[in-house]
């Protein structure tokens, strides 16, 4: 009988320190006997780092050699905290961090974010390459893979779209067999290949996909995201008080919150689980033994209100620049453009002579989107604005939400509530 897999995803607070890499591998050792895939992210902050890293060099201003130099300082301290001196982790990490410091040497002359995805990766690559040193180093037999040999995606950059078919094939040849053997695998999150190898990243937070990708391959007979919260909150805890956790969530309430923007999962993990029915667990790496929150087809319908923020939105007018009505064909043409500049639209409204839209404030975005309208559109913006979405609203939440705020757009469905908003300005008071 085929043996069940169990997929483990670690985040970057999780790999953050050496204190952090035991407590992993504490974590796998009582799952030894069973069948894993381990997924892994860079170590805390370094995607963010390494973002600086990118734009320096991108920009010349001759600070990437420096701000990268600074990254594998704190890789290196985390090895020598966790490795003699001699062990041999230390010369493969060093020959992962080469191949950026060559990509640094030479000039720019490609896109953006194909550069990007060049470099960014490197995160995932040693803090994978580290945890799987110790893992062998403390007897669990684990061996490690390029996600780059597994994921297959098409070449858009940053936002690699899996190729499901080739994806599978490389999973079933180069995981399935591991595993068989008794040992564990592990792979980096977060990056993938183009069937032509130039490296393609899945989006900010993807590493939680990669992990449903695999599961999804593997048939898995669940997934864990391990995470420094306890679980699927009702709203993010930085934000505010009272907060609960949610012991049990549909996956369609999960792809509902992701949806609107909760950032605790990536948007796109559900889906794939939710299509071979594999149960989600979110669970504390601080807390292992706790419940957490279990993801799975069951419908509970008795849910408490959830807020889910997203900050840094824009709201945008739009018109036509022949003063004519908005109507089917302008919808279409700005569709096509917020496709072709992957501006994604979070909220929207027509009135007669304008379009409204609320979408996230990637100024690289919109500034090739807003050249492109010039012609036929003219456009008028509201920065730092916040969507806010409440699933199963209560009218006193409403209230409380709307305290201090210029409501720009709301728009009330069923389940859900939703205002595009701008704290009011606090006023000077005077001092007589
Ligand atoms: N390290 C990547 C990021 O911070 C991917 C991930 O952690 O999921 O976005
Ligand atoms: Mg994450």
């Amino acid at each position: 009988m085929k043996k069940a897999i169990k997929v483990f995803k670690f985040g970057g607070a999780s790999v953050k320190d050496a204190a952090g890499v035991k407590n992993v591998a504490h974590i796998i050792e009582s799952y030894k006997s069973d069948n894993m895939a381990i997924v892994v992210s860079a170590m805390g902050k370094v995607t963010n780092a390494l973002e600086g890293v990118i734009d320096a060099h991108f920009n010349h201003t001759g600070q990437a050699a420096e701000l990268y130099e600074a990254v594998k300082l704190q890789h290196y301290t985390l090895m020598s905290d966790l490795f003699e001196a001699n062990d041999i982790v230390f010369e493969t990490v060093n020959d992962i961090f080469v191949e950026v410091d060559w990509i640094l040497e030479d000039p720019v002359d490609t896109e953006y974010d194909y550069v990007y995805d060049q470099i960014i990766g490197i995160g995932e690559l040693v803090s994978s390459c580290i945890l799987c040193a110790y893992l062998n180093k403390v007897g669990i037999e684990t061996v490690w893979l390029d996600a780059r040999g597994l994921l297959v995606t098409d070449n858009t950059y940053r936002e690699g779209r899996i190729q499901w078919t080739q994806t599978q094939e490389y999973v079933d040849k180069q995981i399935v067999p591991l595993l068989n053997q008794g040992k564990k695998v592990l792979t980096q999150g977060f990056i993938a290949a183009t069937d032509d190898n130039q490296t393609v990243t899945l989006g900010r937070e993807g590493s939680d996909y990669s992990a449903a990708i695999l599961s999804y391959c593997l048939d898995a007979e669940s997934m864990t995201i391990w995470k420094d919260v306890p679980g699927v909150l009702t709203a993010d805890p930085r934000m505010f008080e009272n907060v609960t956790k949610l012991d049990r969530l549909s996956y369609k309430e999960a792809i509902e919150m992701t949806y609107y923007g909760a950032s605790v999962i990536h948007p796109k993990t559900i889906k794939p689980l939710q299509n071979k029915t594999i149960p989600l667990h979110v669970k504390s790496f601080l807390k292992p033994q706790d419940e957490g929150t279990f993801i799975t087809n069951d419908v509970d319908a008795n849910y408490p209100p959830i807020v889910i923020v997203e900050k840094n939105q824009v709201l945008l007018y739009i018109s036509s620049n022949d003063f004519s009505f908005i109507a089917e064909h302008h919808l279409s043409a700005l569709f096509t453009l917020f496709d072709k500049y992957r501006v994604w639209v979070n909220m929207m409204r027509n009135t007669a002579i304008s379009f409204m839209v609320c979408v996230p404030n990637q100024p690289d975005r919109l500034k090739g989107l807003f050249k492109d309208m010039e012609r036929d559109f003219s456009v008028m913006k509201e920065e730092g604005v916040e969507l806010i979405t409440i699933r199963h609203y209560t009218e006193e939440m409403l209230t409380e939400m709307k305290k201090g705020k210029i409501i720009l757009l709301e728009e009330k469905i069923r389940k859900t509530f939703q205002i595009v908003a701008k704290n009011v300005p606090i006023m000077k008071r005077k001092m007589d």
